[in-house]
C-alpha cells in the first residue's frame, strides 16, 4: 500500500535536495515491508486483547499494594495475563525483577543445582550473562563472585557456524553429557558474527533437545523478540522464557522490571529463588501497575512502529553504501538493527546524532564508557524518559571492531522516521569529509 511512492513527510525536515534523493531510492524497499509488519501486529494486538479479556482486568486491578503485597489481584491478574499472551501456565512479572540480567539469573539459579550442567546452544550468551555463568567457552572459570561456576555448576556452549546460526545437527552431538538446562538467545545482542534466530529455528532447536534429552529444561532468552513475529518461544517447545520490561513487553510505560513465563513446575522453582521458599509468588507489592497493563496491551503496536523504523534505518543506510543486518527484506525475530559503521569515530558520530534528535537529553554528548557486565566500553546514545530504555529509540555499541552500531526501539514511529533519517544525513555528509549544508 506504500509502495513505490515518494514519502510526503520528507519535506518537512528540511534535508538537502541531494540527500532527499538518497532517501526518495530507499524508500520503497522499507515501505513494502510494513504491510506484513502492520498485519502481524493485529494478530498480536488481537491476542493481547483476548488475555485482557479472559482475565476481566479491571479498574481496581490497579490499586497499589504495600508491604509484603499479598493478596494482590492485581498483580496476580497482570501475572495471569503474561501466561496467557506468551502462553505459559505461571508467570512471574515484576519490578523486582531488575533487568533482562536478572530475569534470566533468577530463572538459571532456580533450575540449576550443584553439579547441574547448562548448555548454550547459541554460542557465547549476551555479555552480562557471561558474568553469571562465571566461565569462558572452554569452561575455564574466570573471576567474579556468586557465579554459576562458584555454584558447582557445569557449562558448554555449541558456537554459531559461520552462516552466524546454530547448527541443529551438531546440537544433538552435545547431549552426550547429561544436561540440565539448555539456554536459546533468540537475539543476538552485541555479537557481529552471530544472527537473530526467528521462531521456525528456535523450534528446530528445542525439537532437537527433545529427541536427544527430554529431561532438558530449554530456557530462552527473549529480550528483543516479545510481538516481532505471531509466535512466542513457548509455543516453540520452551519451558522458560524471559526478558525485560524495558524492552519490547512494557511498551515504552513500564517503568522498570522484568518477567519469567512458563511451565508451572519450572517457574514455582524460578519464584522459590525469586523470593524464598514458601513465600514464592505470594509476596512484592507494587505500585503503578497500570503501567505495566497499559504497557503490556501497547506493546504490539509500539513493536510495530520500532520494527518500521529498524527497516526503515536499514534501506536508507543500505542505500548509503553500509552493510546492514537484517537487511531491508529480511524476515525479522527482534527488534535490532545492526549497521556496520567500520570504524569507532563514526559509531561515536552517529550515536551522538540519534542522541541530538531524542525529546529527553538532547543536549548531551554520550561518551563510550565502561558498562557493569560488559567486556568493552559501550557507548550510549539513549535520551529516553525511562532510564536505559531501549524499548523507546535508543542506538548503542560496544568499541570493539567490526564498530557495529546496534540501533533498536521507538515509541512513535514518526519519532523514529526522523531520528533515523536526520542523523543518517549528517554521517552521510560527515563520511564524505563534507561540512553539512543545513
Ligand atoms: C538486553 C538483553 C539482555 C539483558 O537485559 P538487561 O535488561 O539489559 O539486563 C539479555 N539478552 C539479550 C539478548 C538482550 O538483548
Amino acid at each position: 500500500m506504500y509502495n513505490n511512492r515518494k514519502p510526503g513527510w520528507i519535506n518537512y525536515l528540511n534535508l538537502t535536495t541531494e540527500f532527499k534523493e538518497i532517501v526518495n531510492k530507499a524508500w520503497p524497499e522499507a515501505a513494502c515491508q510494513w504491510e506484513e509488519i502492520e498485519n502481524i501486529a493485529v494478530y498480536n494486538q488481537n491476542k493481547v486483547l483476548e488475555a485482557f479479556k479472559e482475565e476481566k482486568v479491571n479498574e481496581d486491578d490497579f490499586r497499589d499494594s504495600s508491604g509484603y503485597g499479598y493478596f494482590d489481584t492485581g498483580r496476580e491478574k497482570l501475572e495471569n495475563v503474561f501466561s496467557r499472551v506468551f502462553q505459559g501456565n505461571k508467570a512471574l512479572v515484576r519490578p523486582h525483577i531488575l533487568s533482562g540480567t536478572h530475569a534470566l539469573t533468577v530463572a538459571l539459579f532456580g533450575l540449576l543445582r550443584p553439579g547441574d550442567k547448562l548448555l548454550s546452544l547459541t554460542g557465547a550468551p549476551y555479555d552480562t550473562l557471561s558474568n553469571i555463568i562465571g566461565a569462558d567457552n572452554n569452561n575455564h572459570a574466570t573471576s567474579g563472585k556468586g557465579t554459576l561456576t562458584e555454584w558447582g555448576i557445569k557449562y558448554g556452549e555449541l558456537p554459531v557456524d559461520n552462516s552466524g546460526y546454530p547448527d541443529p545437527e551438531k546440537a544433538a552431538a552435545c547431549f552426550q553429557e547429561q544436561v540440565k538446562v539448555a539456554f536459546i538467545q533468540k537475539s543476538p545482542g552485541y555479537s557481529s558474527h552471530r544472527c537473530t534466530l526467528d521462531i521456525k529455528q528456535v523450534k528446530e532447536l528445542i525439537e532437537v533437545v527433545r529427541r536427544c534429552s527430554p529431561r532438558t529444561t530449554v530456557l530462552v532468552d527473549n529480550c528483543y523478540g516479545e510481538f516481532v513475529e505471531k509466535a512466542e518461544p513457548a509455543e516453540a517447545g520452551a519451558d522458560v522464557v524471559a526478558g525485560s520490561l524495558i524492552k519490547n513487553p512494557g511498551g515504552g510505560l513500564a517503568p522498570n522490571g522484568g518477567y519469567i513465563v512458563g511451565e508451572s513446575s519450572c517457574v514455582d522453582l524460578i519464584a522459590a529463588r525469586y523470593s524464598a521458599p514458601g513465600l514464592e509468588e505470594s509476596v512484592g507489592s507494587m505500585t503503578d501497575k497500570r503501567l505495566y497493563f497499559m504497557g503490556l496491551f501497547q506493546a504490539p503496536a509500539l513493536v510495530a512502529a520500532a520494527t518500521k523504523s529498524a527497516v526503515w534505518a536499514a534501506s536508507l543506510f543500505k542505500e548509503m553504501g553500509f552493510r546492514v543486518d537484517p537487511d531491508p527484506r529480511d524476515k525479522r525475530g527482534d527488534l535490532v538493527q545492526k549497521i556496520e559503521l567500520d570504524c569507532p569515530e563514526r559509531v561515536k558520530y552517529f550515536i551522538k546524532e540519534i542522541q541530538q534528535n531524542s525529546p529527553v537529553d538532547s543536549f548531551v554528548v554520550p561518551e563510550p564508557s565502561p558498562m557493569p557486565g560488559y567486556r568493552d566500553p559501550v557507548i550510549m546514545g539513549a535520551g529516553t524518559f525511562i532510564q536505559g530504555a531501549s524499548s523507546e529509540l535508543s542506538c548503542d555499541a560496544p568499541v570493539r571492531p567490526p564498530y557495529t552500531a546496534f540501533l533498536q526501539g521507538g515509541l512513535t514511529l514518526q519519532h523514529g522516521l526522523i531520528a533515523v533519517t536526520k542523523a543518517a544525513e549528517k554521517l552521510y555528509f560527515h563520511t564524505r569529509g563534507q561540512q553539512f549544508p543545513g
